[in-house]
């Protein structure tokens, strides 16, 4: 591993904007179309790729994809046109002292690391120590209407071809949600995810939902609510799964010692990347917790990192990621991700992530493009007047 990532000539910052293939409602909300920040690294011919998570609300958190755009720009940009960087651990430790930021982070972490494969000329899943040629896949149902059009959601999904349903769920459209699947569906692997929708006092209802036989719950409870899952975990029987409590590798050692979870939802977007969502994953594998791999409607630049993360060994539950076209109409890669025979995902083998990008489409549907360099910010700096401002 002789070869520097860095100096980058180039980071260019895109945001696009794809359309849904219909719009997908969660407890905190309802996503009309996918906005995204792009995050390009040019090292002599490579173009390496990181996208980041943030949304345009407040839907996936404090971050946002104009917060995080400022942040790549005026915060990691200057490390990684500057600084010697062997590995993308090595910039992680750069900024750590940088918070509230993670999905920025992540977004330039991921894109090292696809600068790493192609320089090594190795896939990504391979670099991160994964194995395997697919990885699970699961069907994600948003809130429908009514209970029918749950049902039909789950039986579209399950004759495409998915061996796990995902629900969304909040309160008053969970139960009756729940048991119409279950009708229907006696023998599907069913999870349902809350978001954090639920408090304490709906432990009724939590309850209720623990006869369908559900191979997890998600997230029921707000994030920092640790003593409530743990609570909650001692009076159900179905595994409770920690999704937005994840943050960070110390966020599972307390949610572990806290008996607050039986399964954790690593999300390599919202924890800075990849080198720590192998860290969580590890922490997982000693304390014998398993894993899944969740995505947060990412284009197919980012479910490529997904995918490739979710080859590591921990991760032993199907992936919390679908096919491009289930939520894109047309995907930002040529080699879209589609559904194996066997309801999996294939794993790509190509260097880096492994994906390359739908370049016209690309350019189509981005609403504004900067392009950051060395020279650009010496430049700037010159114009500073002497003395400092
Ligand atoms: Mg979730």
């Amino acid at each position: 591993m002789g070869t520097d990532l860095t100096p980058i000539e180039s980071i260019e910052l895109r945001t696009v904007t794809l359309p849904l293939v219909e719009p997908f409602e969660a407890s905190y909300g309802v996503e009309r179309s996918k906005n995204a920040l792009i995050v390009t690294l040019r090292k002599g011919e490579i173009l390496a790729f990181g996208e980041c998570v943030a949304g345009t609300g407040s839907s996936h958190g404090e971050e946002t994809v104009d917060s995080a755009k400022q942040v790549v720009k005026n915060r990691l940009a200057p490390n990684l046109l500057e600084d010697r960087l062997k590995t993308p651990a090595e910039f992680l430790e750069t900024v750590e002292h940088l918070s509230g930021c993670d999905m920025a982070v992540a977004a330039a972490e991921m894109a090292l690391w696809d600068l790493q494969g192609k320089i090594e000329s190795k896939p990504l899943s391979r670099l991160l120590g994964g194995v395997g040629v697919e990885v699970g896949a699961c069907g994600t149902v948003g809130i429908q209407k009514t209970p029918k059009e749950v049902v039909n959601r789950v039986n579209k999904y399950l004759v495409e071809g998915y061996k796990t349903v995902k629900l969304k769920i909040k309160p008053s459209q969970d139960v009756e949600y729940v048991k119409a699947v279950r009708a229907k569906f006696p023998d599907v692997s069913l999870r349902v995810d809350a978001n954090g929708a639920y408090r304490l006092r709906n432990l009724d209802t939590l309850k209720q939902l623990d006869k369908f036989g559900l191979s997890l719950i998600e997230q029921p409870f707000a994030q920092d609510a640790l003593a409530d899952h743990s609570k909650l975990r001692r009076e159900l029987s179905t595994p409770i799964c920690l999704d937005e409590s994840i943050r960070s590798p110390d966020d599972a050692k307390k949610a572990i010692d806290a008996e607050a979870c039986g399964v954790i939802n690593i999300k390599p977007g919202r924890v800075r990347g990849l080198h720590r969502s192998r860290e969580i994953h590890d922490i997982c594998v000693d304390r014998s917790i398993p894993v899944l791999c969740g995505g947060m409607l990412e284009t197919g630049i980012g479910r490529a990192f997904d995918v490739a993360l979710a080859t590591l060994p921990g991760f032993t539950l199907p992936c919390d990621l679908s096919a491009s076209h289930r939520y894109f109409k047309r995907d930002l890669i040529l080699n879209e991700f589609q559904l194996t025979p066997n309801g999996k995902l294939t794993v790509p083998t190509g260097v880096g992530c492994g994906v390359t990008v739908d370049q016209p489409y690309f350019d189509s549907v981005t609403t504004s493009r900067e392009l950051l360099t060395e020279a650009k910010r010496f430049a700037k700096q010159k114009s500073i007047p002497e003395g400092g401002l």
